[in-house]
């Protein structure tokens, strides 16, 4: 263990797991000194990857010189490990959906103020950077006052891997995906949601839903829809951001897009009506000339720490965390409001509660 280096376990070496342990070589004040899996040959890569292999998460919990437990196991027991793990003194990094639903977030959160020990969610996404580029136009105005927002993620793999298809283990994409979409919206707009309308697909078959379609307004007048699939051959851009000055689009995460606004020092000149089908229209003809200005995405905002770093100083008391558990909770009941109005085929718009509790 290096000097001054938090010492973390991650517990469930898989996928995000390992991928966990790759970023965190390069951070500067966390250290992974050791794995939990309950699977041999997770063990056994954990060994080749230089970590210690615990032989049991009790004794992950039993040993002093750990400070930090990184959940990366299946979402329906991250609220025992991490419940196990506070109480056995350790801070705490967790996977989303950090729960299986709020009330079993609720408990997590009530044993960390119990315990004094930091609980984070690792909302990792508000980080990419697509999200910070709409985050950098929202905060500086490129295109104006946003007031409506299409976020989406699109695949044609089916659902991935083995837990994933299965309703018990918290599988299904909108708890896998959208919780992600779901995170990075309320993150950017500040305003109470005051209804969301939304359908769950089945296509594939599956107990659990293979993608989903949510469409939320906010009290600002702000409309949002998110998309996830999985069953799209042709992808729809990641992102398509109406302001009032202008219009966004961002392709991919290669950042392929542009934006365009509207040119205030053009002469207003009426379009030419183009033959469009069978029929004649100046509505939809192209501007003018000069009547847009197409411009490249603005770079990403920057954001004042990484989630590592970040977490570091909120273990250290030195800051607060970037990702709050309000936030985080908030996300899993727009989630649950989600589920209820695709399984009841209507809006659900009684939001206020806990919207007003934390906005
Ligand atoms: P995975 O199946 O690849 O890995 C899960 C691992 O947990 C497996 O190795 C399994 O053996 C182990 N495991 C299961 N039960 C365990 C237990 N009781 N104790 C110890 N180990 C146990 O799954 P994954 O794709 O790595 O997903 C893990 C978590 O990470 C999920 O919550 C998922 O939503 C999240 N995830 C987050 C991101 C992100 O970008 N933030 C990306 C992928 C996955």
């Amino acid at each position: 263990m290096s000097v001054n280096k938090h010492s973390l376990v991650i517990v469930g070496f898989g996928g995000m797991g390992s991928y966990h342990s790759k970023l965190i070589k390069d951070n500067s004040r966390l250290e992974v000194t050791g794995t939990f899996d309950l699977l041999e040959d997770r063990r056994k890569a954990s060994v080749e990857a230089g970590y210690t292999s615990y032989s049991s998460f009790d004794q992950v919990l039993a040993d002093p010189s750990v400070e930090v437990i990184l959940i990366a196991t299946p979402n329906d027991i991250h609220k025992d490990i991490a419940i196990s793990a506070l109480r056995a003194g350790k801070h705490v990094i967790c996977e989303k959906p950090v729960a299986m639903n709020s009330q079993e977030f609720e408990e997590m959160i009530a044993v960390s103020k119990e315990t004094g020990r930091t609980l984070m969610v690792n909302q990792n996404r508000r980080w990419d950077e697509d999200f910070l580029v709409i985050k950098e136009m929202h905060a500086k105005g490129t295109i104006g006052e946003l007031f409506q927002i299409e976020s989406r993620v699109h695949g044609a793999n089916g659902i991935p891997g083995d837990w994933r298809h299965l309703e018990a283990h918290g599988g299904g994409m909108l708890l896998d995906w959208g919780v992600h979409l779901l995170d990075q919206l309320l993150y950017l707009i500040d305003s109470k949601i005051s209804s969301v309308s939304s359908r769950l697909s089945f296509i594939l078959g599956d107990e659990v839903d293979d993608g989903f379609e949510a469409y939320l307004q906010f009290e600002n007048g702000v409309t949002a829809t998110v998309e996830v699939g999985t069953t799209n051959f042709i992808q729809l851009p990641r992102w398509y951001v109406k302001g009032i000055e202008g219009t966004a689009i961002i392709e991919d995460w290669s950042l392929a897009g542009k934006v365009v606004t509207r040119n205030h020092d053009s002469v207003k000149v009426e379009p030419k009506p183009i033959k469009a089908g069978v029929g004649l229209t100046k509505t939809m003809a192209p501007p003018s000339e000069g009547a847009t200005i197409t411009e490249a995405l603005p770079a990403p905002y920057k954001m004042s720490s990484g989630f590592y770093d970040n977490f570091a100083d909120v273990i250290e008391g030195t800051a607060e965390p970037i990702v709050k558990n309000t936030e985080a909770l908030r996300v899993l009941k727009l989630i649950e409001a989600i589920f209820e109005s695709s399984r009841s085929k209507q809006a659900v718009t009684d939001f206020d509660t806990y919207e007003s509790l934390v906005l």
